[in-house]
């Protein structure tokens, strides 16, 4: 696969609504970003403006809609927004809200699709993250199932049952490409059904739904009138809403995604499992050499061997290959050896520390130092022993000033063998 360069925009462009689930009224204003940001939302109507990278580790809740960011900053529904984003392939983004949510608009992505075509999508520098499919897999989450084969393009055939006489069994299959995806899935409108409005009322959503922003269904057919603009435009959603959720792997995804019965939630386990399982191409990677002239650490401490995925100031992955020749090995414990669950976290905490150094990128580092100043949710799942190979992958949360809000998970063969939340800062030695 050649290199595809990076897209952001040209020229800012804004839109204006209700919210569907908090009927906040809010506008949305989409601002070219620097190559490798990615995509961030900017909560413009609180203080010091906090922002909430469009990333997995980000996603709070996926009850009918996909939320992230925490506390007040949280930023609900934000798949139509991600959805138009990722069918025009901008890679970098700031979308500033004046409110908690994206506007509903008419319940398509039409409206964000045609902002951001106004606003110039443009190829800029870099080279965009890509997430090529090598091998089949599948996911299954709750009632919702996927199968994931290896494609050039993405490529969402989706097929939705539901016992209600405008809908049944419908199957479609969607190539996403700018051009295809205007035509064929960005008019298609988020739907809902009359018998559940108390419920959802009751648990504080839908606040901002009308027939003017989603097709509403009584147990007939269409509770207001009007028209569909496809006879399964149902299916033509849920593949929006499917594209918009993979946007929070922080990459283009090429893949064959074969879906069955796809809900948030599913769509964030087969997100998860897609940036797992695929190697990131157009990420830089660092060697031991580069590594030694980025840290302090040095033998028997230093506990990093390889960075191999690197994506600007967002998310690393580093390596960490255990040997029965670690110093600590001699007594912990003799005849048993099991690496000391504190160096896990030591080993994950460098990673990190190489994740922040790529804020001083330009500078000299040899005179920055990180200082780790606490761990939350330590959790350690299994032992890690002579031959594993751990694999640490990093996500910034949070970076303010000097200092930042990391998570970490750590795998050996896939499984999690430990994870934390750490914080740390740089000082000047
Ligand atoms: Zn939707």
């Amino acid at each position: 696969m050649s290199p595809s360069p990076r897209r952001s925009i040209r020229r800012p462009a804004s839109v204006r609504g209700t919210g569907l689930h908090t009927g906040a009224r809010t506008e949305a204003t989409f601002i070219a970003a620097p190559a490798g940001q990615g995509v961030v939302f900017r909560r413009v109507d609180l203080p010091g403006k906090p922002e909430v990278p469009a990333r997995l580790s980000e996603v709070e809740a996926v009850e009918r809609r996909t939320a992230i960011g925490k506390g007040a900053a949280t930023i609900h529904t934000v798949e139509h927004v991600l959805a138009a984003v990722a069918a025009h392939e901008i890679d970098d983004l700031t979308v500033e809200l004046s409110g908690p949510e994206p506007p509903i608009l008419d319940g398509s992505v039409q409206p964000y699709f045609e902002a951001l075509e106004q606003a110039g999508p443009t190829d800029t520098t870099g080279e965009a993250v890509i997430l090529g499919v090598q091998a089949p897999f599948t996911v299954t989450e709750g009632d919702s199932s996927y199968i994931v084969a290896p494609a050039k393009e993405l490529r969402l055939t989706v097929t939705i049952e539901w016992p209600h006489p405008l809908i049944g069994r419908q199957t479609g299959s969607f190539t996403v490409t700018p051009t295809a995806f205007a035509r064929e899935l960005a008019g298609a409108r988020t739907f809902g059904f009359t018998s559940e409005v108390a419920a959802l009322e009751a648990k504080g959503l839908i606040k901002g739904a009308s027939s003017a922003n989603a097709i509403v269904l009584d147990e007939r057919g269409l509770a207001t009138g009007g028209a569909l603009r496809w006879p399964d435009e149902f299916v033509r959603h849920k593949a929006v809403d499917i594209l918009g959720d993979l946007a929070l792997t922080g990459a283009r995804v090429r893949a064959h995604i074969v879906a069955t019965r796809p809900s948030h939630g599913g769509n964030i386990a087969l997100a998860w499992a897609v940036a797992r399982a695929t190697p990131r191409l157009g990420v830089p990677k660092m060697d031991i050499g580069r590594i030694m002239d980025t840290l302090p650490h040095r033998y028997p401490f230093l506990l990093v061997d390889r960075i191999i995925e690197i994506e600007g100031k967002q998310r690393i992955v580093g390596i960490k290959n255990v040997t029965i020749n670690e110093p600590f090995f001699q007594g912990h414990f003799p005849g048993h050896p099991v690496m000391p669950g504190v160096l896990i976290i030591e080993a994950m905490a460098q990673v990190g520390g190489m994740l922040l150094m790529g804020y001083f990128e330009g500078q000299p580092v040899e005179d920055k130092v990180v200082y780790f100043m606490s761990l939350d949710n330590v959790k350690f799942r299994r032992p890690v022993v002579p031959g594993d190979q751990i694999r640490f992958e990093l996500e910034m949360v949070q970076f303010r000033g000097k200092t930042c809000k990391m998570k970490g998970v750590g795998y050996v063969e896939g499984q999690v063998v430990a994870e934390a939340d750490m914080m740390a800062s740089v000082v000047d030695r």
